[in-house]
């Protein structure tokens, strides 16, 4: 499944799922640009690992939530690459665990800002580069929502469940628009995968408590996720947009 040499960008790419990604984009072929909200540590290892396996990476900081930032980092992006071949969404966030009434304004403009409009954001600076309507030659946009989109999350994160909502019917609804303009749109969602992300919402013993719940009694690796996009992102996925494949262990 190896491309020739193209270009792809995957925010929140430094750590977890993103990083796994970036890992096995790089071994396939791909230039990658590694973007980071906040850790220049973790993306600056992990682009160092790249280049040492014989693979082409750079790291780039920039919040999705921002739209200078998403500007800016594009800027850079064509600065280093020329042109764009892939994106993947993986930037995101979870917040503690929490009900609905619980919620202040803050916290949910937050959840909507990285995870939805961040994802949007993305999504169009990348549309502009790469669609054929606009000079460009094409691409893959892979877009990250979760189990949770179908689940709720009550209880725990309906903020957060309902962000990836969004994110699945944006896939759906990017995909179709784009459909002529040589550029396909998908997305994953993962079960349980172990990354930080649990920990960064206060619930660091999140996997250890659920993976009971999970058909295949475990959770995911990064890899695990990692595999399915870098075939959506393949020539062996051209016939395949708008879809969301469940990535969770069956659950
Ligand atoms: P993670 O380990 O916490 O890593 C998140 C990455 O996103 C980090 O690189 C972080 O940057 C970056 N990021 C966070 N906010 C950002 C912002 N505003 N702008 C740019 N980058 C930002 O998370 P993960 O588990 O890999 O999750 C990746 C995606 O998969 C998320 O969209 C998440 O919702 C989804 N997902 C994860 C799971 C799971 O169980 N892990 C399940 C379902 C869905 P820094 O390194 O600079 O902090």
């Amino acid at each position: 499944m190896t491309v020739d040499k193209q270009n792809l960008l995957i925010t929140g790419g430094g750590r977890g799922i993103g990083a796994a990604v970036a890992r096995h984009a790089a071994r396939r072929g791909w230039r990658v640009a590694v973007n980071y909200a906040r850790d220049g540590q973790a993306a600056d290892a992990l682009v160092g690992e790249i280049e040492a396996g014989g693979g082409e990476a750079f790291a780039v900081r920039g919040d999705v939530g921002s739209e200078d930032d998403v500007l800016a980092l594009f800027e850079t992006v064509d600065g280093r690459f020329g042109r764009l071949h892939g994106l993947v969404n993986s930037a995101g966030i979870v917040a503690p665990r929490a009900r609905l009434d619980e919620m202040d304004f803050a916290r949910l403009e937050r959840m909507m800002r990285v995870n939805v409009i961040g994802t949007m954001l993305c999504a169009r600076e990348a549309v502009k580069r790469m669609s054929t309507r606009h000079g460009g030659s094409g691409g893959a946009i892979v877009n990250l929502s979760s189990v949770a989109a179908s689940l709720g999350s009550p209880s725990e994160y309906v903020d957060y469940a309902t962000s990836k909502g969004a994110v699945d019917t944006f896939t759906i609804g990017l995909a179709r628009e784009l459909a002529e303009e040589g550029i396909r749109v998908n997305a994953v969602r993962p079960g349980i995968i172990a990354t930080d992300i649990h920990a960064s919402g206060g619930q660091p013993d999140r996997i250890e408590r659920m993976k009971g719940f999970v058909p295949m009694k475990r959770e995911g690796s990064p890899d695990e996720i990692a595999w399915p996009i870098l075939w959506l992102l393949s020539r062996e996925a051209s016939y395949t947009t708008g879809a969301i494949l469940d990535v969770g262990g069956g659950r």
